[in-house]
């Protein structure tokens, strides 16, 4: 399976038209659609002329880990796209980074969830971030904890939890993690029947080296940086 880019492809533009290829094979494997998956192409450690590359090819989601990375990057792009926050965020930066994102995906404490809800002045979209991998998995709630969270962040007026985001342990073959990715699923669907649950829609899993299995099993947002800009330095 082919999972760098091709030599001689190292422009953004094919790079990101080579992996929405991906994309779309993956999904139609399935018989899902192409279109119920969103690529977030993560800028972190991305200069800003291969940001501007990256909009120019049509992407209009774009992912940050890093409050401070993140606040040029937004000033300067603004509105023309979506932000993502999808690193841990600390409760002492939560007030500078509610405005700046649309989705945050790393919700992992009910301290955190209460926190963003108090600075939020408009509604903001979040993800609870599921650990199920244990000990490898530094950040997110256990699977056992999933109801409870969803249902508790659901009182929360000004969060609307959409969704579980996971970050699968490195792995030498993708397939090591399918299951951990087939496990998320189920965690949604349960999630998604408990009496709050009716907005938990979103699965945010798949990394460059993993996400054409996460795709398989059941991914809606995909998160890639290194397939599209190549290796970080
Ligand atoms: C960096 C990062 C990604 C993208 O990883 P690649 O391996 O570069 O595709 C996705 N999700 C999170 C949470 C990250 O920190």
């Amino acid at each position: 399976m082919q999972r760098i880019p091709p030599t001689g492809v190292t422009d953004v533009a094919a790079r990101v038209a080579h992996v929405q290829a991906r994309i779309a094979e993956a999904a139609v494997r399935r018989g899902r659609r192409p279109e119920d998956v969103t690529l977030v192409a993560v800028t972190k450690g991305v200069n800003d002329v291969r940001v501007h590359e990256v909009v120019a090819c049509g992407v209009r989601d774009l992912g940050e880990n890093r409050v401070q990375e993140a606040v040029p990057k937004v000033e300067a792009l603004g509105r023309a796209v979506r932000w993502h926050f999808i690193g841990h965020l600390q409760r002492n930066k939560v007030r500078i980074a509610v405005p700046m994102f649309a989705m945050i995906h790393s919700v992992d404490s009910g301290r955190l969830a209460a926190a963003i809800n108090d600075a939020a002045v408009h509604p903001i979209e979040v993800l609870l971030q599921v650990s199920v991998a244990g000990e490898q998995q530094k950040h997110g709630v256990s699977p056992e904890a999933v109801p409870a969270m969803v249902t508790a962040i659901g009182k929360m007026s000004a969060l609307r939890i959409v969704g579980l985001m996971t970050i699968a342990p490195l792995a030498a073959d993708p397939e090591t993690v399918r299951p951990i990715f087939r496990r998320m699923r189920e965690l949604r669907d349960a999630a998604r029947a408990t009496a709050s649950g009716a907005q938990v829609v979103a699965l945010s899993m798949g990394m460059s080296d993993d996400f054409e299995v996460a795709i398989e099993e059941g991914a809606t947002i995909v998160r890639i940086g290194r397939a599209i800009f190549g290796e970080r330095h």
